[in-house]
């Protein structure tokens, strides 16, 4: 691990990028890849070698709307057991956060896998839903226990998984951050491969480079990125050969086409997205929550897409910096978040308040 964290590397690669005389803009779409950039101080030495960078939608939990979050709470507070990963618990929505739902006395529990929700079902008659969060990197998993079957009657999965591909046409297409390159997330290139990005590249005539998660991986992408515009080239170039393939994992390609279809679901900050978000397929509608549970979550009141003031929706579309948020720091801080950018560990707001010592 630690040759990719080499100083002297990094000293060179950023002179090599400043040689250049290039200056860009580059965007990436991964928690992961901000928590590297903020955690080793690069955002600084990039900007003095001629490089900004900012973030996109690349937090799964950030990304799930207050719709979503707020179903989830109807079904707590309606008598099912509902069953997440720890970060979706304090997500705030105008009718509270799942972790209220819980302190009113609804059972709401932290899972760490999709196994553990399916024991859980399996010791109880009470219907329990596992809320499944993430991109390509994740949906793998939940696609597991329905694959093996004998799934306990009582057990669902209320599905908020999203694919990375369809936000890069809605980022470039809404035409609202002027950028000259993508940081494209490694982990989820390693289900995917680098070929389902190719089209943006041609569409859009973008450089696209696919980046691991160590300083020196993001230092490469940067200076992947820079010499293609230094040689007026856009394509999907990948930094990440230590995992990456072209094709992907093709294993985990098929479970998931095996599993899901793609439907059209907004994103927190952006409008629908279509095909952008995957639901069960018809044949697992006995454990699609969407259709055991309809009748609960029809009961679920409006909410706002955000708590007043909160710009999660702005941070997430890259056009402002965390600090930026008039809230950062003062009313909205990770032990009172106001939005789920300062929940999520692969929140950008989060992240800021941890490592940038901007507050
Ligand atoms: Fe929302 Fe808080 Fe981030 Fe402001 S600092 S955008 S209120 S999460």
């Amino acid at each position: 691990m630690f040759k990719y964290r080499d100083g002297d590397t990094a000293k060179k690669i950023l002179a090599a990028i400043k040689d250049t005389g290039v200056e860009s803009k580059f965007m990436h779409v991964c928690g992961t890849h901000q928590d590297t950039i903020v955690r080793f101080g690069l955002e600084e030495l990039l900007a003095d070698a001629g490089v900004e960078i900012c973030q996109g939608p690349g937090c799964p939990v950030c990304v799930t709307t207050s719709k979503e979050v707020a179903e989830a709470i109807t079904l707590a507070r309606n008598g099912v057991t509902v069953t997440a990963f720890g970060d979706m618990m304090r997500v705030p929505t105008t009718v509270g956060s799942l972790f209220d739902a819980k302190a009113d006395g609804a059972d709401v529990r932290i899972v760490y896998s999709i196994e553990d929700a399916v024991k859980m079902a399996s010791e109880q008659t009470k219907p329990l839903v596992f809320i499944s969060v993430g991109f390509e990197t994740t949906a793998p998993s939940t696609c597991v226990p329905l694959k093996k079957g004998n799934l306990p009657e009582n057990f669902s999965i209320y599905s908020c998984h999203r694919i990375c591909p369809p936000i890069l046409d809605a980022i470039f297409d809404m035409g609202e951050i002027r950028m000259n390159g993508m940081i494209m997330p490694g982990h989820v290139a390693v289900i995917t491969g680098t070929e389902p990005f190719k089209v943006y590249s041609e569409k859009y005539g973008m450089p696209q480079v696919v980046a691991g998660f160590e300083p020196l991986d993001m230092l490469m992408a940067a200076y992947m990125l820079t010499k293609q515009r230094e040689e007026g080239r856009a394509e999907v170039e990948n930094e990440y050969t230590r995992l990456v393939k072209p094709n992907g994992n093709p294993i985990a390609k098929k479970l998931m086409e095996e599993t899901f279809v793609p439907v059209d679901r907004e994103w927190r900050g952006f409008p629908t997205i279509p095909k952008s978000a995957l639901a069960l397929k018809p044949k697992y509608a006995e454990h699609d929550a969407n259709i055991v549970h309809k009748d609960i979550l029809a009961l679920t009141p409006e909410v706002e897409a955000e708590a007043k003031g909160c710009k999660c929706g702005e941070v997430l579309r890259g056009l402002i910096k965390s600090e930026e948020c008039p809230m950062f720091g003062t009313a909205c801080k990770p032990s009172s978040p106001k939005g789920p950018c300062m929940v999520s560990e692969e929140g950008n707001c989060s992240i800021a308040y941890r490592f940038s010592g901007k507050r």
